[in-house]
């Protein structure tokens, strides 16, 4: 008997903590938190601790399935699964073109550090735009089209660890394990938000709910959802009516500024108060102190870009940053520039609106929608918007997308608008699905091919290495031998590229051997040519380091290349003037809806992964309706009894869960729960939850450029069941 003890880190979410697995005899025994990693402490949370259940669920997909046309599945090898893939895809390409293929990688796809640099260069192979991924159902704005309109800093915003002060919206790290720099970071959260609280740092939290950061904060805005936009412009009113803003940096990097404060003119606190439901004088002191900084950043999570005005929210985001010079200048140390890309230089001037970001292939459904530009560390990507993946499936014409391959991702639950995706789902040529348990999504599926798990992967930590504070990085060597005839998500591109005839390469400039399938780490390399330190250095350490490179000082600027920062690009008036619309009257309490529902994230899940995991279960396997105690007692309705949440799309019973932290009107429930529309799944809300996706239509609130959906501040009613 053969047992050993090695450090790994876990891939269930994002935020890739440090572990170590007990392997007996191939067999994964036990899980650890590593408590010898310097930057996560041993922070681990309940559902990485379950990664051993996950390994050996019993209705785990082993090899691939095919649908038989009774609807039937019948076991076969991946080889004959993706020979058979290939040739439809091969007779699909001959008939309606490239666009006609798409792949959707969802929030799965992310973990596995080669899947989308694999899946795209497979797109460009092929020549096909149709490359989506949840990135476009969330946070679109703030990861491409903010930066593109107004431009950003070359030098870098400031991070959490340098700030006295945070201003937070709808972002709760402690439970979702995601900010983007400059919020609390994703790794150790809890320790992080300590740590700066101790050093006297101020935080100040929107959230609708008194959630786990906005309980510790010190200042909560328990605002009305769907405002966050109304209170930025008011924040932003306060702060240059009364001079607190870098009047040197605005003058040196800032175009529009004027233009930009007369715009905001009638967002006075009394104005922004009556719009927020908020203390006129907590909307002053929240603008005092974050503008007191002196060093701080605000930042969004998914709350306010899932709600009304998503881009103008991050434009406003981006603008209290910059107008309180929120950035690192010359001669300052940058925390992290990252340790897998080469050293590009940073210096202290801005980079100018990016308009070309907002030009690629158009939608089918609009103009104004279309190619997203997502900063990622290997450069600008381009993909579509998954918001309109639906329409862009169901409506005929050149450029119907008549296949689809979803890599991780649970499209029937996650899209907006779930009667159309049902819809399009069924209405596909060929649907394949990567995944390791039979998704709700993978019941809909031609085949399913069974997808390796984190424990029996080589990765590195390419996603989150310029999210971390330091340059850190870990390279986790699998810790078992995969059982059955299960691959990798990257393999399906690779495999069916090589059935195709194509030749793939990494970020166009690396080719992979289209005869011979790479090994993992061979694949790595070339996703990380240049790197500040080798990945030989990384690969042979056990566990993740921060690494000795040389600090990185922001340079001076160059006159030749400095540009402006725009606080007032094309479309911004009308866009506030949408803001103040929006407030007057679409989300205003109205007799049929009088409540808002808003999304949120659950511990015990991870979208729609978890509960099918026995200790996950136990702790609910529902998405409950938290609603304020006062509220259900108005309504007549009982802790825990089944209800009806309807909009004007469409009703989902919901189980009542009495919760003070939820400001009263509100209804507040996560995302990606329940199964397809219509049969009997209704009656087991209390074993499988609801998709809060069927209260919308994707086409409802479209966002410029992204097709954004609104999927939270959604009017709803709530009723008794029965
Ligand atoms: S936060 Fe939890 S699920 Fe996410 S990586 Fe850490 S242990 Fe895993």
């Amino acid at each position: 008997m053969t047992r050993k003890t090695v450090k790994t880190y876990c891939r269930f979410c994002h935020a890739y903590c440090p572990m170590e697995a007990t392997v007996e005899n191939n067999k994964l025994i036990a899980i650890a938190p590593d408590t010898d990693n310097e930057v996560y402490g041993g922070y681990t949370c309940i559902k990485g601790r379950q990664l051993p259940e996950q390994m050996y669920y019993p209705q785990r997909i082993l090899s691939s399935l095919k649908k038989n046309a009774d609807g039937t599945r019948t076991a076969i090898s991946s080889a004959q699964a993706l020979d058979e893939i290939g040739d439809k895809l091969k007779a699909i390409l001959k008939k309606h073109g490239p666009r006609s293929i798409a792949s959707y990688n969802g929030t799965v796809s992310f973990q596995n550090s080669a899947t989308h640099p694999v899946a795209k260069a497979w797109h460009v192979a092929l020549d096909s735009p149709s490359y989506y991924t949840s990135i476009t159902i969330d946070q679109p704005a703030k990861v491409g089209i903010g930066a593109a309109r107004m431009g950003f800093w070359g030098g870098g915003s400031h991070t959490w660890r340098d700030s006295n002060v945070a201003l937070i919206l709808g972002n709760n790290t402690l439970v979702s394990h995601f900010s983007i720099p400059g919020g609390i970071p994703s790794f150790s959260p809890s320790n992080a938000l300590r740590e700066g609280k101790k050093r006297g740092m101020k935080i100040i939290c929107v959230d609708p709910r008194r959630s786990e950061v906005a309980s510790r904060s010190d200042l909560h805005l328990q605002i009305k959802p769907g405002q966050d936009a109304v209170l930025l412009a008011g924040l932003i009113h306060i702060i240059l009516e009364e001079n607190l803003h870098d009047a040197q940096f605005c003058a040196e990097h800032i175009q529009n500024l004027d233009t930009f404060k007369a715009s905001l003119a009638r967002f006075t606190p009394d104005y922004v108060a009556r719009r927020t439901d908020l203390d006129k004088s907590d909307i002053i002191a929240a603008a005092r102190m974050f503008a007191a900084g002196p060093r701080g950043t605000a930042s969004t999570g998914t709350g306010p870009e899932m709600g009304p005005n998503p881009n103008l929210v991050q434009h406003l985001v981006q603008s209290i940053n910059a107008i309180c010079g929120r950035h690192y200048r010359a001669g300052e140390r940058l925390p992290n520039a990252g340790v897998l890309s080469p050293l590009a230089p940073r210096q202290a001037q801005a980079i100018s609106p990016q308009p070309e970001w907002l030009t690629g292939v158009r939608s089918r459904v609009s103009d104004d929608i279309g190619e997203v530009t997502v900063l990622t560390a290997n450069g600008p990507i381009k993909e579509m918007p998954t918001a309109v993946c639906a329409d862009e499936i169901l409506m005929e014409g050149d450029g119907q997308i008549r296949a689809l391959i979803c890599i991780g991702g649970n499209p029937l639950l996650a899209w907006p608008g779930q009667q159309k995706a049902f819809k399009a789902l069924q209405n596909l040529d060929l649907l394949v699905c990567v995944d390791y348990k039979l998704s709700a999504s993978a019941e809909l599926a031609d085949y399913v091919i069974g997808a390796k798990l984190c424990l029996e992967r080589d990765d590195l930590t390419v996603l989150t290495d310029i999210w971390y504070e330091q340059p850190y990085s870990h390279y986790a060597k699998a810790v078992v031998e995969a059982e059955g005839d299960v691959i990798e998500e990257w393999e399906v591109f690779w495999e069916l590229g090589k059935r195709l005839g194509l030749e793939l390469s990494i970020n166009q400039q690396h080719p992979l051997d289209m005869r011979s399938k790479p090994s993992k780490f061979d694949l790595l390399k070339k996703m990380t040519t240049g790197s500040r330190v080798p990945i030989e250095e990384i690969y042979s350490r056990e566990g993740g380091h921060v690494y000795d490179v040389p600090d990185v000082i922001i340079e001076p600027a160059d006159p030749a290349t400095r540009g402006h920062m725009d606080l007032f690009p094309a479309g911004l008036a009308a866009e506030l003037e949408n803001a103040a619309r929006d407030a007057d009257n679409s989300l205003q309490l109205k007799d049929d809806f009088p409540y808002l529902l808003i999304s949120r994230r659950m511990k015990n899940n991870y979208n729609s992964t978890g509960p099918e995991l026995s200790v996950l279960a136990a702790r609910t396997t529902t998405n409950p309706a938290f609603i304020n105690p006062e509220d259900l007692a108005q309504l007549n309705i009982a802790d825990g009894e089944i209800i009806a949440i309807s909009s004007a799309r469409g009703s989902i019973p919901a189980v009542a869960q009495s919760s003070p932290d939820i400001k009263r009107g509100v209804v507040s429930m996560a995302h990606c729960w329940g199964a397809a529309p219509g049969g009997s799944t209704d009656k087991k809300v209390r074993e499988i939850g609801a998709n809060t996706n069927r209260l919308i239509d994707n086409l409802d609130h479209p966002e410029k450029y992204s097709g954004m959906a609104r999927h939270s501040a959604i009017a709803v009613k709530v009723t008794k069941v029965g």
